[in-house]
């Protein structure tokens, strides 16, 4: 048997887990086909095969789900105190432990996600859960001095039904950003999973099943246009969270100013990461190869833009280009990959001809470029690590989002260049800073136009640490309990007090 065969019979043994399993909408505690009896089958990236149906819903399906929402918020879901609502939700976090070899195949299988990172993914995003439920028993409200005539007030209260629309590159971590912060709140939700990648998630929801009261976690897969669309519009959601694109996101906005429904929006990035010269070179360029190569460099918080000071440029590029030799495309299902194919064939395209982009623009190309077709993972949507130097900042390729392993070299002379150039693009996501200089450390920090500025490491978000964007990044932020006050709006109450009758 070749290593070709060894990697499909690898896959069809995992497929086979699943065959016989439904992944339907799951509404109101029960799994349902769509309304109109389709299905899809999302396709694993690595080997090229699909790997099971899908129900494919549509305005209907929201509907349906919508309403369940709406009654299970009405039966009392939002009126349990915090505590209540914690021990319930954790619940939901302990099945979701019991099952993490599961969800984490289910993850490896659609995304193509090497099988550990898989795991980290699925952990992470229960952990919110969990983090979001007893964040929630520790909200309170306020009173207001309005004097002794007069007892001000003001409560917290859940919208209702809330709209989640995840992306596909961490599924069941990003569920747990926006789906736990919406329950613990105290409000029902209706997730439209990613399309590529739906069944971890709809599994996830499928698992509330007896322990979440029917109809406060709803899943209803199927298109943007389809199922996205219609939840945005419907009148009964009261609140919409979306993780994805720019362009998606700010279609999300204009559909949802039209019944004025508050909107949080995660969107894209093109990260900076800046190499100061007093910079320990050797651990930046590991945490910069790693920054931009996780996950196959499919990360809206990917350390895309390296910018390094001209007279330690040489020398860090020798330490960086080690590093990114050490991440290498191989199958996700063996133990030890570090990175897996894209996430499907039309991304793998645009992956590439931002690749071709940078080659017409005259960037040089140091590292990969090409897909992998010539060996035995041409069945799969692999793609090498790149690595272009060169770059100035007003290409392209600088400034749009490529959202593959691909990363992008520019030299600066002094701070004000690197904080000036590492500000000029329309989004503000997530930056990276290498200095051993606290001063500058800071300052960078402060100057940079960023949600999430990381020193001398990268991926720092953990539960606490409120996640979003500048400017086109977006709005709203999530992992903290600023998530959680989001998903509430306030109401103030004045009681006119009486003189006391006796
Ligand atoms: P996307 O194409 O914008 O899709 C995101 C979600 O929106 C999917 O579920 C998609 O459904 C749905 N959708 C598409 N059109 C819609 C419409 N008209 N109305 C309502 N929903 C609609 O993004 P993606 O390709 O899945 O994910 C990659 C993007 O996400 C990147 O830009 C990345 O930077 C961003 N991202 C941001 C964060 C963050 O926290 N800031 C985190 C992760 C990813 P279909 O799948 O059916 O198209
Ligand atoms: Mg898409």
């Amino acid at each position: 048997m070749n290593f070709t065969d060894t990697l499909s019979a690898n896959h069809e043994r995992a497929r086979e887990r699943f065959r016989d399993h439904t992944f339907g909408a799951y509404v109101d505690g029960e799994d349902r086909p769509s309304a109109g009896g389709e299905t899809f089958r999302p396709t694993d990236p690595s080997v090229g095969e699909p790997i099971t149906a899908v129900a494919s819903c549509d305005e209907r399906d929201v509907d349906a789900a919508v309403a369940a929402a709406g009654e299970a918020f009405a039966a009392g879901w939002g009126d349990l105190t915090p505590p209540d609502r914690a021990d319930v939700i954790g619940d939901w976090v302990e099945t979701l432990y019991d099952h993490v070899d599961e969800l984490a195949l289910l993850v490896a299988l659609e995304v193509g996600k090497p099988l550990s990172f898989a795991r980290a993914d699925v952990e992470n995003g229960i952990e919110y859960i969990e983090y979001y439920a007893n964040a929630g028993v520790g909200e309170t409200g306020a009173h207001v001095p309005t004097g002794e005539d007069t007892h001000t007030y003001v409560r917290r209260e859940p919208y209702g039904v809330t709209g989640q629309i995840l992306p596909w590159n961490y599924p069941i971590l990003l569920m747990g950003w926006k789906v736990g912060a919406a329950l613990a709140a105290g409000n029902a939700a209706v997730v439209k999973p990613p399309t590529p990648a739906p069944l971890a998630v709809i599994r996830a929801v499928q698992l509330s099943g007896g322990v979440l009261p029917d109809g406060v976690l709803n899943v209803v897969p199927g298109s943007g246009s389809a199922v996205g669309e219609p939840l945005v519009e419907h009148d009964e959601v009261r609140k919409v969270s979306f993780t994805g694109s720019v362009p998606v996101g700010q279609r999300i906005m204009r559909t949802a100013a039209d019944t004025v429904t508050p909107v949080t929006l995660e969107l894209g990035g093109k990260n900076p990461f800046i190499v100061f010269p007093d910079a320990d070179l050797e651990a930046a360029a590991e945490t910069v190869a790693t920054g931009g190569m996780y996950n196959a460099g499919q990360s809206c918080d990917s350390a895309t833009r390296i910018l390094v000071h001209e007279d330690v440029k040489a020398e860090f590029l020798d330490a960086y280009l080690d590093r990114i030799d050490d991440w290498e495309p191989g199958d996700p299902l063996v133990d030890g990959t570090t990175m897996g194919p894209l996430a499907y064939s039309e991304h793998r395209e645009s992956v590439h001809e931002y690749v071709e982009l940078g080659l017409e623009e005259g960037a040089t190309l140091l590292r990969g470029g090409e897909p992998i077709t010539d060996d035995s993972l041409a069945a799969g949507c692999y793609y090498p690590p790149t690595v272009f130097d060169d770059v100035e900042p007003d290409m392209r390729i600088a400034r749009e989002e490529v959202f593959g392993p691909v990363q992008f070299l520019m030299t600066f002379s002094g701070y004000d260049e690197a904080i000036e150039i590492a500000n000029d693009v329309p989004y503000g996501l997530t930056a990276g800073v290498a200095t051993t200089d606290q001063s500058v450390a800071h300052r960078a920090a402060a100057d940079v136009e960023a949600g999430s500025v990381w020193v001398n490491q990268y991926f720092g978000t953990v539960p606490g640490t409120p996640f979003g964007g500048y400017k086109q990044s977006g709005i709203g932020r999530e992992c903290a309990v600023q998530a959680i006050e989001e998903h509430t709006r306030t109401k103030s109450v004045s009681v006119a007090l009486d003189d006391p009758p006796y």
